[in-house]
């Protein structure tokens, strides 16, 4: 019987036997004997870095190299839409006083004032990479801070880190602002034209400000103009009237956009009356829409209240009413040990584990895994990752879970982590390495 963690040999062909896969990270699924939470067991053939074949079949005479795997499951390699990685572990000089969302915008702004060099971003970048890569992550959407004059620091060094980073995680950087700054129109066409040189996405975040409309007008004449997706933080809040996923979806069919748009939060669709929840949602199926929940980050600042009462709601979106109506959902990691958000590590099975809990991707699990997977890369436009497939590079992640239970119940810090086709022995950073930037 093999163990986990498993050897592979050396000429690069082998088969995983026995190994767990969900039918939603799948592109085939016929002849599985798939169980009442869409697992199975499956036979995955690798030869060099691609998966050459996958099959429900039992008999291995014919497969190179067979390990035997227990019936562990297997995910693919994540992918992560939605991170913060110019913000992320600042927070040991720069904590949230109250852990509110207002106490995270003040407190992150008088951090970047006083200590995002350019030095600074690199070694918090390269350090949340670090991390992500040891989870298993494969593809990484990161958000950055574009408020003059960050953006003139944080997206050359983007630029360094992505290219460095090539092959181990695809990166992608969308800028983010609080959309009245695009009112200065000279500054956002330049910052829109620094997105576009580094090939990135125009975001930004939106407030229910009287001009919105017109705002999101100028955003989207810029994608289009410049063939840039969007990315949009919205309504993270549990304020009836922040309705800017109504907006935003009326302004993409009004443009006729054709790109790509993730919308992160929308929390305060949970809030609203069900008749204006369905006008809205079905909207944003027919603008075709992404949605990003990020439960951890909205479980620690929504409802957070001032005078130590208990909160009472958990500030998720409804994405099992956006996934009934065919919107591409998807869950991330949002922050990560910032004023925004005091805990996290970019592990997407943390983000996973804890979205099963916070929004029941449960009874049934239904598609639900692919919210780390298929979803996330088909919002971010990626067409070698989320999916295991013939062909495909043969990027996995090996757990001891063979069934739901068992893979959520344990945090699976020792899980098997196959890239092209081959064994990495990633380690996450110690947290000393930071230590010399936290100094006040
Ligand atoms: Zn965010």
């Amino acid at each position: 019987m093999t163990q986990l963690p498993i050897t592979l040999p050396a000429s690069g062909a082998y088969t995983l036997a026995n190994l767990r896969l969900h039918r939603s990270h799948l592109d085939k699924t016929g002849g599985f004997a798939f169980d009442s939470e869409g697992f199975a067991l499956a036979y995955v053939s690798i030869s060099d870095s691609a998966i050459t074949s996958i099959h429900p079949a039992t008999d291995t005479t014919n497969m190179p190299d067979p390990i035997d795997c227990r019936g562990a499951i297997a995910f693919p390699a994540f992918v992560d839409c939605h991170t913060h990685i110019d913000k992320g572990h600042i927070w040991a000089r720069k904590p949230n006083p109250d852990g509110s969302f207002p106490g995270a915008l003040t407190a992150v702004g008088e951090d970047r004032e006083a200590n995002w060099s350019a030095h600074d971003v690199e070694r918090r970048m390269e350090f949340s990479l670090q991390c992500a890569y040891a989870h298993g992550t494969k593809a990484l959407r990161t958000h950055l801070d574009s408020v003059p004059p960050q953006e003139d620091i944080s997206w050359p060094v983007f630029e360094t880190i992505r290219e460095r980073w090539k092959g181990r995680i695809e990166l992608q950087a969308a800028c983010l602002f609080g959309i009245d700054q695009a009112q200065d129109e000279a500054w956002f066409n330049r910052l829109a034209d620094t997105v576009a040189r580094h090939r990135g996405i125009l975001g930004a975040v939106t407030y229910m400000v009287p001009d919105l409309d017109a705002l999101l007008d100028r955003m989207f004449t810029k994608a289009i103009a410049l063939e840039l997706d969007l990315d949009f933080h919205a309504d993270e809040t549990d304020d009836v009237n922040a309705v800017s996923l109504d907006r935003i979806a009326d302004a993409a069919l009004r443009h006729g956009y054709e790109g790509k748009i993730l919308v992160g939060h929308c929390c305060s669709l949970a809030r609203q009356p069900d008749d204006k929840v369905k006008a809205t949602l079905d909207k944003a199926a027919r603008a075709g829409l992404s949605v990003v929940s990020l439960p951890m980050c909205n479980m620690y600042l929504q409802d957070r209240r001032a005078d130590a009462t208990t909160p009472r709601w958990r500030g998720v979106t409804l994405l099992h009413e956006m996934a009934d109506r065919g919107i591409n959902t998807c869950v991330a990691s949002d922050n990560t040990r910032d004023p925004f958000y005091a805990y996290g590590d970019l592990d997407v099975l943390e983000v996973y584990r804890e979205s099963t809990r916070i929004l029941h991707f449960d009874h049934p699990v239904g598609a639900w895994p692919a919210t780390v997977a298929a979803n996330p890369a088909q919002a971010m436009g990626l067409a070698d990752a989320g999916i295991l497939k013939p062909g495909a590079s043969a990027d996995l992640i090996l757990f001891r879970g063979r069934s739901l239970t068992e893979l959520l119940s344990r945090p699976e810090s020792r899980r098997t982590l196959i890239r092209a086709g081959k064994l990495i022995d990633a380690t996450v950073p110690d947290y000393q390495d930071l230590d010399d930037l936290m100094e006040p």
